[in-house]
């Protein structure tokens, strides 16, 4: 059963689709929490997403969707290998573009063979748009103990962690013990 009052409990939420299906693992204390962990979480990310209406929060859709969160962790960390944007392509290979002319004028609408892969597909396409726009912006947090990941949109480019509020102090905050230490 699907809970419809279940809220979105991760930390950082908002982050473009490719990305924010990484933030669906995060770390909380010594443990890693993950949102997918069944298809209630799924539901919730669905819903963050806008994607809640168009794709059912099934066994098949959240299997497909951490094939792709594997496939763009991978890519992301950008191992020599090109393992990572193998097994993108692959996740691609499940849709497709279909140019479309509407009473709104040209557009462009995703069609897949399955649509459990539809949600698996759209943050693997978004992974494209992101390095197509900026492949330099796109950011682990540079806090060790944290695996989350942002589309960085500060103006310089400058942007460390995935919060100022928790991991920027928790760096700053260990700094400052290093030093009292030394002293
Ligand atoms: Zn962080």
């Amino acid at each position: 059963m699907s809970d419809p009052d279940r809220t979105d409990p991760r930390p950082l939420t908002g982050e473009p689709l490719a990305l924010d299906l990484l933030n669906t693992r995060w770390v909380r204390g010594t443990g890693t929490q993950d949102l997918l962990d069944g298809t209630d979480g799924l539901a919730v990310w669905l819903d963050a997403n806008g994607l809640g209406g168009r794709f059912p929060a099934d066994t098949a859709t959240l299997r497909h969707t951490l094939r792709a969160r594997d496939a763009l962790l991978a890519a992301v960390e950008g191992d020599a290998s090109g393992q990572g944007a193998e097994a993108v392509d692959a996740v691609l290979a499940h849709g497709r573009i279909r140019a479309t002319l509407t009473a709104d004028g040209p557009g462009e609408r995703p069609e897949f063979d399955d649509a459990s892969w539809g949600p698996a597909w759209l943050a693997a396409r978004d992974y494209l748009r992101l390095l197509n726009a900026a492949p330099d912006r796109i950011r682990a947090c540079a806090h060790e103990a944290c695996t989350l990941h942002f589309f960085d949109t500060s103006r310089n480019g400058t942007r460390r962690w995935c919060s100022m509020a928790s991991c920027g102090n928790r760096a700053k905050a260990s700094r400052h013990y290093a030093r009292t230490k030394d002293a």
